[in-house]
């Protein structure tokens, strides 16, 4: 089996599973970016978001009751969701996954909200071009 997400999917990996259900395993990433950093993969191989042919909503009850266990067991005060799609946007495991990343207050993690200053297209702009 070439993808690794597959093996884990599979229970021939050696990954820490925190949640599993029919159709998805939640499991700890292997260089955390916060304690208890756990990604969500749906068992069935899809490659990403756009090739996801409702695999993103096969993971959702997992997500839920992940977040949950994360924040409940390890006190988190919050969490936040992250999902890469395709190489531009950082995806370097090529198996759908959700990241989860518990968060407590003031733990210094780069917040989206930080970069609002940077140069993107203008969003009336950007409405008119989605309206087509
Ligand atoms: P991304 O860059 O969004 O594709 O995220 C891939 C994530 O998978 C990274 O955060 C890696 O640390 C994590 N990762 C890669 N291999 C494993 C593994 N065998 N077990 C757990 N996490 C992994
Ligand atoms: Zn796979």
């Amino acid at each position: 089996m070439t993808c690794i997400f597959c093996a884990i999917a599979a229970d021939e990996g050696s990954a820490r599973v925190v949640y599993a259900d029919d159709a998805a395993v939640a499991f700890l990433d292997i260089h955390p970016v916060t304690t208890g950093h756990t990604l969500v993969i749906p068992r069935r191989h899809v490659d990403d978001l756009l090739d996801a042919a409702g695999a993103l909503a096969e993971v959702a009850p997992a997500v839920e009751a992940t977040a949950a266990l994360l924040t409940h067991r390890l006190g988190a005060d919050g969490v936040n969701l992250y999902q890469a799609s395709r190489a531009a946007a950082g995806q370097t495991v090529f198996h759908l996954h959700v990241h989860l990343l518990p968060r407590w207050a003031g733990d210094g993690l780069i917040s989206m909200h930080a970069l609002h200053a940077r140069e993107v297209a203008d969003v009336e702009a950007t409405y008119q071009r989605l309206l087509g």
